[in-house]
């Protein structure tokens, strides 16, 4: 069953990939940059923390224990929580780069772009608010293109909002499509509680 989901990670990369491409000008991610890495939730499926796995094993002793480490110390945070929705640092970035880069999850491939909110407008990243991805076109407040911005940076690539919700992009179209299953979904460190 992973073969037809690495079939399936090889189609939505090339669309991520033309996606990224078309917004080109309003991305500046590059290595070292993890912002997205951190204080959230990371949904994860079953088949993709199957994937993750391969990656794990793959690393070296020094390197996985300190994920281990972070793994425990995450899990330790939660315990103490007392709010409604925990989020943390994802324990597989090690000094702002992520360790298992390649079999990374769905949603960590979608990070950077524009995305349609839930009341179908465009919705920026984060990140947006910190003078990066978005922030030379957007209004200040993030909610509105800046036709000015737009003007000044002369480009022809207008921005644009995609589809990545992680809810769409596990749909059980794809697992038809694709003849896999996500299996149960639930925020990675969870899928490391005993
Ligand atoms: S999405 Fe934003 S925070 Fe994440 S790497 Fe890109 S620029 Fe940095
Ligand atoms: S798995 Fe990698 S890309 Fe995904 S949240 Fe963790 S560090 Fe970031």
């Amino acid at each position: 069953m992973i073969e037809n989901y690495l079939l399936y990670l090889r189609f939505l990369d090339q669309k991520l990939n033309t996606f990224f491409e078309k917004q080109k000008p309003y991305i500046f991610c590059k290595k070292g940059c993890a912002g997205c890495c951190k204080n959230a939730q990371f949904p994860y499926s079953k088949i993709e923390f199957e994937y993750l796995s391969f990656g794990i094993e793959q690393l070296d002793v020094e390197t996985k224990n300190i994920i281990i480490k972070n793994i425990d110390d995450v899990l330790k945070q939660k315990e103490q929580f007392k709010g409604e929705l925990f989020k943390y640092d994802c324990p597989f970035l090690i000094n702002n780069v992520c360790t298992v880069y390649n079999y990374r999850g769905i949603i960590c491939r979608t990070f950077g772009l524009a995305n349609v909110g839930a009341d179908g407008r465009m919705k920026v990243p984060f990140c947006c608010f910190e003078g990066l991805n978005y922030s030379n076109v957007m209004e200040d407040n993030g909610n509105k293109i800046s036709a000015e911005k737009f003007k000044k940076l002369g480009v022809d690539q207008e921005p644009v909002a995609f589809n990545t919700n992680y809810e769409f992009l596990t749909d059980p179209d794809f697992e038809r499509g694709f003849k896999f299953t996500f299996g149960e979904i639930k925020p990675l460190v969870e899928w490391f509680v005993k």
